[in-house]
């Protein structure tokens, strides 16, 4: 199965691509991570993107089609895959469809989850990564008696991503309104889309992607 998830940044789109990957057993491409990555091993390719991601901007189209051809070529891509963080524009949209095509992949459904910009602000600017195992969690979320441990591994390691404060969260949304959202609506016009409301519990939005995927694949 090949899916593609697509989202405003604080919508909840890190936990659900992980609940799909192990259900579904695809291999997790993540842009986003791939970029961090470099940044933090130093290379060439880190080097030249760091500022980008700290300001919240987006990386240029033609270094990302070159990430992703290449990451989609590499042998593990061939049994399903899900795409996340990619594509964040109507030249990367455009660019996917006709590398896709070009590889043979077809793409099973594109989920888009929906949430509204308020509820994103104030998720967002409470959101803490965890800098050991990459787990993140809400401020509110932490429980007073661990105080800023990891929830999942434990380590003291919990910070506040350069682009999760609120002025960059700001202009993430701005970027994701402008740029990535009609980039849905272009792949729209090739492969299956599903809107999926975003709110609530991370298991009902799970559920509400769960019954969409289903669908798609049968
Ligand atoms: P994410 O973890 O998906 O929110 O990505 C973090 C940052 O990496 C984004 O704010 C962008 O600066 C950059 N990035 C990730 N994927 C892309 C993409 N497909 N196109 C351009 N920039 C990207």
């Amino acid at each position: 199965m090949n899916v593609i998830i697509m989202g405003p940044p604080g919508c909840g789109k890190g936990t659900q691509a992980a609940a799909i990957v192990a259900d579904w057993r695809v291999v997790h491409i993540s842009t986003g991570d791939m970029l961090r990555a470099a940044v933090k091993s130093g290379s060439a390719l880190g080097k030249q993107v760091e500022a980008i991601l700290t300001a919240g901007e987006l990386v240029s189209d033609d270094l990302m089609m070159d990430l992703i051809r290449d990451r989609l070529q590499q042998s593990d891509a061939c049994n399903g895959w899900l795409l996340d963080g990619f594509p964040r524009t109507v030249p990367q949209a455009e660019g996917l469809v006709e590398l896709l095509a070009e590889i043979q992949q077809p793409v099973d459904a594109v989920v888009s989850l929906e949430v509204p910009d308020e509820e994103i602000v104030a998720r967002l600017s409470g959101r803490l990564t965890c800098r050991e195992c990459g787990h993140t969690t809400n401020k509110s979320a932490l429980n007073p008696a661990t105080g800023d441990r990891c929830p999942q591994c434990g380590a003291r390691a919990l910070y506040q991503r350069d682009d999760d404060k609120e002025e960059t969260v700001r202009n993430r949304l701005l970027v994701y309104r402008e740029k990535t959202y009609p980039a849905a609506a272009t792949l729209g016009q090739h492969y299956p889309l599903k809107r999926v409301n975003g709110l609530g519990a991370p298991a009902e939005v799970s559920q509400r992607i769960q019954g969409a995927l289903a669908k798609a694949t049968h």
